[in-house]
């Protein structure tokens, strides 16, 4: 969305506003931060998780020209993508570059969010997400996926009146959940017989004689890392001294998560018409759009990867791209690749490829709260590269 052209536009605006702290709770719900790189630094970078946040700003990155018209336009909240301190600090100075922009913020009462690598990832309404979207991409899927969580489902027998009890214990030790449910168990009954030993202590029946039991059948899905609570709890919570059970090992679900999409256009176009589409529908810089490969060259299968995305060229090739749409692409790395079967490659601004995320990112976080807040795209072009120097052959 942008940022009205009367810059007292969002002071004006009656909106109730929702504390900075729901805000990061719904900006990570859709951000996860365990999506983030191990290297990376994102989250809050300051703010007062208290305060009302009604209007918020999305850059790629926090520069000081951010900051001046986060200052200017009122913005309680800039959300970038790259995060201002990504490096370890010791201390934030006001005679220091980063420093003085997080001492500007905390003066105007202006919180600093980052979503990068975990925002790269995520499923749905990540960064390539975006820029596929821009593009007019159908039928994405992640280049890179990351690997959905591993589950079990727990088959356990009990005595039907403890089934109840049981299944709350298991849910309890992180059984049963799947998505937003949680407590999800599927439940039948039938008949459990079996004969006690000569050493055997039966919560139910005596030894020698063949016993018949009214029992429930119960099966919850297990995430794998909370198998052994939920074992546990399964032994303290079952009224038998050796419980019948089963995990039973679920295929591993395709993710949406993950870095890059690849997916498809409507119709197939040339190289050159597939250039020209990325030069409209991304915000023009210095750099322009580069490209290497044949101009005629029939482009359908799309893959793309919003930031330095060099590194999943394997995986376009792999997943039959015609094109690989990414920025900071390295000489060698394109050189080789023209010598070899795969994508054409098609390289633009880092800041090009990361901006469709901004207003997709701000359009989501105003629907999940409600419309309580404001949301504005920045007008400054952050892409470092400001000039360039035309071809003196280009005026022949
Ligand atoms: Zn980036």
């Amino acid at each position: 969305m942008p940022v009205g052209d009367d810059e007292t536009t969002i002071r004006q605006l009656p909106l109730p506003g929702a504390p900075l702290a729901e805000v990061v709770a719904a900006l990570e719900s859709r951000y996860d931060p365990a999506l983030a790189e191990s290297w990376d630094a994102v989250g809050l970078v300051c703010g007062d998780p208290a305060e009302t946040v009604r209007s918020v700003l999305f850059a790629v990155d926090p520069t000081a020209a951010v900051v001046d018209e986060a200052i200017a336009t009122g913005a309680d909240l800039v959300v970038t993508h790259h995060p201002l301190l990504l490096t370890p600090v010791h201390g934030v100075p006001a005679d220091d570059a980063k420093g003085r922009l997080v001492h500007r913020l905390i003066r105007a009462g202006i919180g600093l969010f980052a979503a990068h690598t975990n925002a790269d990832r995520a499923a749905d309404h990540g960064v390539s997400d975006a820029l596929a979207a821009a593009l007019g991409l159908a039928d994405t899927r992640p280049l890179e996926a990351v690997g959905a969580p591993r589950t079990d489902t727990l088959v356990a027998f009990v005595p039907v009146a403890g089934a109840d009890r049981l299944a709350d214990a298991l849910s309890a030790a992180g059984a049963g959940v799947m998505g937003d449910y949680t407590r999800c168990v599927w439940q039948t009954t039938g008949t459990g017989s079996f004969i006690p030993g000569g050493e055997a202590h039966p919560a139910i029946g005596s030894q020698g004689r063949l016993e018949r039991v009214a029992e429930a059948r119960l099966e919850m899905v297990v995430p794998r890392d909370r198998r052994a609570d939920v074992l546990r709890a399964l032994q303290e919570w079952h009224p038998y001294e050796d419980p019948g059970y089963a995990f039973f090992e679920n295929s591993a679900t395709p993710s949406r998560a993950g870095l890059g999409r690849v997916g498809e256009l409507a119709e197939p176009i040339t190289l050159r018409q597939f250039a020209e589409r990325v030069a409209r529908v991304l915000p023009a810089t210095p750099g322009g759009v580069r490209v290497a490969g044949d101009p005629d060259r029939p482009v359908r299968t799309v893959a793309v990867c919003g930031g330095s995305g060099g590194s999943l060229l394997g995986a376009a090739t792999a997943a039959g791209a015609d094109v690989l749409l990414t920025s900071d692409l390295k000489h060698h790395a394109v050189s080789d690749a023209l010598e070899t079967p795969g994508p054409a490659l098609v390289d633009v601004a880092h800041y090009a490829s990361e901006w469709p995320w901004l207003s997709v990112a701000g359009e989501l976080l105003a629907r999940d709260l409600g419309g309580r807040v404001q949301v504005a795209v920045s007008e400054h072009r952050t892409d470092p590269w400001t000039w360039h120097v035309p071809n003196p052959a280009d005026d022949r």
